[in-house]
Protein backbone atom coordinates (compact mmCIF):
# COMPACT_ATOMS: atom_id res chain seq x y z
CA UNK A 1 0.00 0.00 0.00
CA UNK A 2 1.06 3.50 -0.78
CA UNK A 3 1.18 6.46 1.35
CA UNK A 4 0.67 10.16 -0.31
CA UNK A 5 0.99 11.74 3.22
CA UNK A 6 4.01 10.73 5.66
CA UNK A 7 3.42 12.31 9.35
CA UNK A 8 6.64 11.82 11.45
CA UNK A 9 6.18 12.87 15.20
CA UNK A 10 5.33 12.06 18.40
CA UNK A 11 2.42 9.64 19.86
CA UNK A 12 1.09 10.07 23.38
CA UNK A 13 -1.31 9.00 26.00
CA UNK A 14 -3.38 12.03 27.40
CA UNK A 15 -4.54 11.30 30.55
CA UNK A 16 -7.13 13.99 31.43
CA UNK A 17 -8.03 14.29 35.09
CA UNK A 18 -10.57 17.19 35.49
CA UNK A 19 -9.77 19.17 39.26
CA UNK A 20 -11.46 21.99 41.46
CA UNK A 21 -8.12 23.59 41.60
CA UNK A 22 -4.53 22.33 41.05
CA UNK A 23 -2.04 20.75 43.75
CA UNK A 24 1.05 23.09 44.77
CA UNK A 25 4.40 21.80 45.73
CA UNK A 26 3.70 19.25 48.59
CA UNK A 27 0.18 19.05 48.40
CA UNK A 28 -2.15 16.16 47.25
CA UNK A 29 -5.53 17.48 45.73
CA UNK A 30 -8.37 14.67 44.31
CA UNK A 31 -9.28 15.01 41.21
CA UNK A 32 -12.07 13.56 38.94
CA UNK A 33 -12.13 10.60 36.92
CA UNK A 34 -9.21 10.51 34.74
CA UNK A 35 -9.62 10.05 30.57
CA UNK A 36 -7.29 8.28 28.90
CA UNK A 37 -7.29 9.77 24.94
CA UNK A 38 -4.58 9.23 21.98
CA UNK A 39 -2.42 12.09 21.57
CA UNK A 40 0.62 13.73 20.58
CA UNK A 41 0.91 15.89 17.70
CA UNK A 42 2.10 13.45 15.39
CA UNK A 43 -0.55 10.71 15.66
CA UNK A 44 -3.29 13.87 15.79
CA UNK A 45 -1.82 15.37 12.79
CA UNK A 46 -1.85 11.77 11.19
CA UNK A 47 -5.64 10.87 12.29
CA UNK A 48 -7.00 13.95 10.71
CA UNK A 49 -5.67 13.52 7.13
CA UNK A 50 -6.41 10.22 7.14
CA UNK A 51 -10.11 10.76 8.19
CA UNK A 52 -10.10 13.03 4.95
CA UNK A 53 -9.30 10.27 2.64
CA UNK A 54 -5.82 10.73 2.95
CA UNK A 55 -3.70 7.37 2.39
CA UNK A 56 -1.31 8.54 5.68
CA UNK A 57 1.81 6.35 7.04
CA UNK A 58 2.66 7.47 10.57
CA UNK A 59 6.46 7.57 11.50
CA UNK A 60 7.31 6.85 14.94
CA UNK A 61 8.01 5.52 18.10
CA UNK A 62 5.75 3.68 21.05
CA UNK A 63 6.70 1.52 24.02
CA UNK A 64 6.06 -2.17 24.30
CA UNK A 65 2.94 -1.43 26.75
CA UNK A 66 -0.75 -0.97 26.95
CA UNK A 67 -0.89 2.83 26.26
CA UNK A 68 1.22 1.95 23.39
CA UNK A 69 -0.90 -0.73 22.02
CA UNK A 70 -4.05 1.41 22.46
CA UNK A 71 -2.62 4.37 20.68
CA UNK A 72 -1.71 1.55 17.92
CA UNK A 73 -5.62 1.07 17.77
CA UNK A 74 -6.54 4.44 17.48
CA UNK A 75 -4.03 5.12 14.91
CA UNK A 76 -5.21 1.92 13.07
CA UNK A 77 -8.62 2.50 13.50
CA UNK A 78 -8.75 6.18 11.61
CA UNK A 79 -6.78 4.19 8.78
CA UNK A 80 -3.39 5.29 9.44
CA UNK A 81 -0.74 2.70 8.55
CA UNK A 82 1.37 1.97 11.38
CA UNK A 83 3.94 -0.06 9.94
CA UNK A 84 6.57 2.81 10.36
CA UNK A 85 5.95 2.95 14.03
CA UNK A 86 8.82 1.67 16.38
CA UNK A 87 8.72 0.11 19.31
CA UNK A 88 11.13 1.74 21.46
CA UNK A 89 12.81 0.34 24.95
CA UNK A 90 10.97 3.44 27.09
CA UNK A 91 7.65 4.07 28.25
CA UNK A 92 5.14 4.98 25.79
CA UNK A 93 4.85 9.11 25.61
CA UNK A 94 2.63 10.64 27.97
CA UNK A 95 0.60 13.87 28.67
CA UNK A 96 -0.55 14.14 32.20
CA UNK A 97 -2.93 17.23 31.75
CA UNK A 98 -5.53 18.72 35.06
CA UNK A 99 -8.38 21.06 34.13
CA UNK A 100 -9.66 23.41 36.40
CA UNK A 101 -13.56 24.42 36.20
CA UNK A 102 -12.21 27.20 33.95
CA UNK A 103 -11.02 25.44 31.32
CA UNK A 104 -7.69 26.49 31.84
CA UNK A 105 -4.79 23.12 31.40
CA UNK A 106 -1.62 22.42 33.40
CA UNK A 107 0.11 19.83 31.11
CA UNK A 108 3.17 17.56 31.87
CA UNK A 109 4.78 15.73 29.18
CA UNK A 110 6.85 12.96 29.30
CA UNK A 111 8.11 12.28 26.15
CA UNK A 112 9.45 8.25 26.37
CA UNK A 113 9.52 6.27 23.38
CA UNK A 114 9.32 9.97 21.58
CA UNK A 115 12.71 10.74 22.82
CA UNK A 116 13.97 7.04 21.20
CA UNK A 117 13.31 8.46 17.57
CA UNK A 118 16.06 7.85 15.52
CA UNK A 119 16.49 9.43 12.26
CA UNK A 120 16.72 6.26 10.81
CA UNK A 121 13.40 5.69 10.96
CA UNK A 122 13.09 7.44 7.96
CA UNK A 123 14.63 5.08 6.23
CA UNK A 124 12.84 3.81 3.41
CA UNK A 125 10.11 5.77 4.34
CA UNK A 126 9.86 7.97 0.88
CA UNK A 127 8.53 5.56 -1.77
CA UNK A 128 5.14 7.20 -3.21
CA UNK A 129 4.86 9.78 -0.24
CA UNK A 130 3.69 13.72 -1.61
CA UNK A 131 4.15 14.98 1.09
CA UNK A 132 5.68 14.57 4.86
CA UNK A 133 4.38 16.58 7.79
CA UNK A 134 6.61 16.98 10.74
CA UNK A 135 6.31 18.32 14.26
CA UNK A 136 8.65 18.84 17.45
CA UNK A 137 7.83 16.67 19.98
CA UNK A 138 10.58 13.96 18.75
CA UNK A 139 14.36 14.80 18.80
CA UNK A 140 15.30 17.82 16.84
CA UNK A 141 18.17 15.69 14.74
CA UNK A 142 15.58 13.62 13.56
CA UNK A 143 13.18 16.46 12.44
CA UNK A 144 16.10 17.48 10.98
CA UNK A 145 16.79 14.62 9.01
CA UNK A 146 13.53 14.06 7.94
CA UNK A 147 12.78 17.46 6.66
CA UNK A 148 16.31 16.98 4.30
CA UNK A 149 15.97 13.59 3.52
CA UNK A 150 12.07 14.55 2.19
CA UNK A 151 13.25 17.70 0.33
CA UNK A 152 16.35 15.30 -1.52
CA UNK A 153 13.71 12.41 -2.53
CA UNK A 154 11.43 15.54 -3.80
CA UNK A 155 8.55 14.94 -1.54
CA UNK A 156 6.75 18.52 -0.05
CA UNK A 157 7.77 19.03 3.02
CA UNK A 158 5.49 20.77 5.47
CA UNK A 159 7.37 21.85 8.99
CA UNK A 160 4.89 22.20 12.35
CA UNK A 161 6.97 23.93 14.53
CA UNK A 162 5.14 22.91 17.41
CA UNK A 163 6.52 23.57 19.85
CA UNK A 164 8.92 25.77 18.63
CA UNK A 165 12.24 25.22 18.69
CA UNK A 166 15.59 26.45 17.05
CA UNK A 167 15.77 24.33 13.32
CA UNK A 168 19.06 24.78 11.40
CA UNK A 169 19.45 26.59 8.58
CA UNK A 170 19.94 23.85 6.34
CA UNK A 171 16.42 22.08 6.94
CA UNK A 172 14.84 25.43 7.22
CA UNK A 173 15.82 25.96 3.44
CA UNK A 174 14.69 22.57 2.77
CA UNK A 175 10.93 23.31 4.10
CA UNK A 176 8.26 23.74 1.57
CA UNK A 177 5.67 25.12 4.03
CA UNK A 178 6.57 26.63 7.67
CA UNK A 179 3.35 26.21 9.57
CA UNK A 180 3.04 28.21 13.18
CA UNK A 181 0.92 29.83 15.48
CA UNK A 182 1.20 33.56 16.29
CA UNK A 183 3.22 32.84 19.62
CA UNK A 184 5.68 30.64 17.64
CA UNK A 185 6.33 33.36 15.11
CA UNK A 186 6.30 36.08 17.74
CA UNK A 187 9.12 33.73 19.42
CA UNK A 188 10.77 32.80 15.59
CA UNK A 189 10.65 36.63 14.58
CA UNK A 190 11.68 37.95 18.37
CA UNK A 191 8.55 40.34 17.95
CA UNK A 192 4.76 39.58 18.88
CA UNK A 193 4.20 42.69 15.84
CA UNK A 194 7.01 42.09 13.11
CA UNK A 195 5.68 41.34 9.49
CA UNK A 196 4.85 38.05 9.29
CA UNK A 197 6.58 37.99 5.63
CA UNK A 198 9.80 37.91 7.47
CA UNK A 199 9.14 34.22 8.29
CA UNK A 200 10.29 33.55 4.67
CA UNK A 201 13.38 35.53 5.37
CA UNK A 202 14.50 32.56 7.74
CA UNK A 203 14.39 29.59 4.59
CA UNK A 204 11.21 28.20 3.99
CA UNK A 205 9.96 28.38 0.50
CA UNK A 206 6.10 29.98 1.94
CA UNK A 207 4.87 29.79 5.45
CA UNK A 208 1.29 29.56 7.08
CA UNK A 209 0.42 31.64 10.20
CA UNK A 210 -2.53 30.52 12.12
CA UNK A 211 -4.57 33.05 14.25
CA UNK A 212 -6.95 30.98 16.59
CA UNK A 213 -10.21 32.29 15.48
CA UNK A 214 -9.24 34.37 13.09
CA UNK A 215 -8.41 31.70 10.83
CA UNK A 216 -4.90 32.01 8.70
CA UNK A 217 -2.49 33.71 6.78
CA UNK A 218 -0.76 32.30 3.84
CA UNK A 219 2.76 34.24 3.11
CA UNK A 220 4.49 33.45 -0.71
CA UNK A 221 6.63 35.12 -2.27
CA UNK A 222 3.97 37.06 -4.61
CA UNK A 223 2.35 37.62 -1.47
CA UNK A 224 -0.04 37.58 1.85
CA UNK A 225 -3.50 35.95 2.12
CA UNK A 226 -5.87 35.67 4.38
CA UNK A 227 -7.78 33.04 5.31
CA UNK A 228 -10.58 33.76 7.78
CA UNK A 229 -11.86 31.00 9.66
CA UNK A 230 -15.34 30.13 9.54
CA UNK A 231 -17.63 31.70 12.73
CA UNK A 232 -17.97 28.66 15.22
CA UNK A 233 -18.63 28.57 19.21
CA UNK A 234 -15.59 27.03 20.61
CA UNK A 235 -15.90 24.21 23.10
CA UNK A 236 -12.59 22.79 23.39
CA UNK A 237 -8.88 24.39 21.46
CA UNK A 238 -7.16 20.73 22.05
CA UNK A 239 -5.42 19.52 18.61
CA UNK A 240 -6.99 22.65 16.84
CA UNK A 241 -2.98 23.34 15.04
CA UNK A 242 -2.67 19.75 14.88
CA UNK A 243 -6.04 19.26 12.80
CA UNK A 244 -4.97 22.25 10.84
CA UNK A 245 -1.32 20.50 10.34
CA UNK A 246 -3.16 17.62 8.65
CA UNK A 247 -5.86 18.87 6.32
CA UNK A 248 -3.64 21.19 5.11
CA UNK A 249 -1.17 18.13 4.36
CA UNK A 250 -4.16 16.18 3.14
CA UNK A 251 -5.01 18.65 0.47
CA UNK A 252 -1.67 19.72 -0.67
CA UNK A 253 -1.34 16.10 -1.35
CA UNK A 254 -4.15 15.66 -3.44
CA UNK A 255 -2.66 18.52 -5.60
CA UNK A 256 -4.72 22.29 -4.10
CA UNK A 257 -2.56 25.27 -4.46
CA UNK A 258 -1.29 26.24 -0.30
CA UNK A 259 -4.19 28.96 -0.18
CA UNK A 260 -7.09 26.07 -1.24
CA UNK A 261 -5.42 24.03 1.08
CA UNK A 262 -5.61 26.31 4.01
CA UNK A 263 -9.38 27.28 3.21
CA UNK A 264 -9.70 23.55 4.02
CA UNK A 265 -7.92 23.44 6.68
CA UNK A 266 -9.52 26.42 8.61
CA UNK A 267 -12.97 24.25 7.96
CA UNK A 268 -11.95 21.39 9.54
CA UNK A 269 -9.81 23.09 12.40
CA UNK A 270 -12.90 25.45 13.12
CA UNK A 271 -15.40 22.13 13.31
CA UNK A 272 -12.19 20.58 16.03
CA UNK A 273 -12.99 23.09 18.26
CA UNK A 274 -16.65 23.01 18.36
CA UNK A 275 -16.08 19.19 19.89
CA UNK A 276 -13.90 17.96 22.76
CA UNK A 277 -10.84 16.29 22.82
CA UNK A 278 -8.41 16.22 19.97
CA UNK A 279 -8.84 13.13 17.71
CA UNK A 280 -12.20 12.39 18.51
CA UNK A 281 -13.22 16.11 17.46
CA UNK A 282 -11.60 15.49 13.83
CA UNK A 283 -14.31 15.42 11.04
CA UNK A 284 -14.55 13.07 8.47
CA UNK A 285 -14.17 14.00 4.44
CA UNK A 286 -18.12 14.01 4.53
CA UNK A 287 -18.98 16.18 7.01
CA UNK A 288 -17.17 19.50 5.44
CA UNK A 289 -19.16 21.76 3.16
P1 LIG B 1 -2.65 26.21 17.97
O1 LIG B 1 -3.82 25.31 18.11
O2 LIG B 1 -1.45 25.57 17.41
O3 LIG B 1 -2.36 27.05 19.18
P2 LIG B 1 -4.25 28.28 16.67
O4 LIG B 1 -4.80 28.72 17.97
O5 LIG B 1 -3.80 29.33 15.70
O6 LIG B 1 -3.01 27.28 16.81
O7 LIG B 1 -5.35 27.39 15.98
C1 LIG B 1 -5.09 26.66 14.78
C2 LIG B 1 -6.26 26.81 13.82
O8 LIG B 1 -7.43 26.27 14.46
C3 LIG B 1 -6.62 28.23 13.46
O9 LIG B 1 -5.91 28.69 12.32
C4 LIG B 1 -8.10 28.11 13.17
O10 LIG B 1 -8.28 27.65 11.84
C5 LIG B 1 -8.56 27.03 14.15
N1 LIG B 1 -9.10 27.64 15.37
C6 LIG B 1 -8.51 27.78 16.57
N2 LIG B 1 -9.32 28.39 17.47
C7 LIG B 1 -10.47 28.64 16.80
C8 LIG B 1 -11.72 29.26 17.16
N3 LIG B 1 -11.94 29.74 18.39
N4 LIG B 1 -12.69 29.34 16.21
C9 LIG B 1 -12.47 28.85 14.96
N5 LIG B 1 -11.32 28.28 14.57
C10 LIG B 1 -10.33 28.16 15.47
Amino acid sequence: MTAEVLVAGSINADLVVPVDRRPGAGETVLGGDTELLPGGKGANTAVAASLLGAQVAMVGAIGDDANGRLLLGALREAGVRVDLVRTADRPTGAAYIVVTPDGENSILVSPGANSALEPSALDGAFDDARVLAVSMEIPLPTVEHAVIAASEAGVRVLLNLSPVAKVSERALAAVDVLLVNEHEAAWLLGDADADPRVLLELGPFSAVLTRGARGALVITEDGTTEVPSPEVEAVDTTGAGDAFTGALAASLAEGATLVDAARLAVKVAAISVTRSGAQPSYPRAGEID
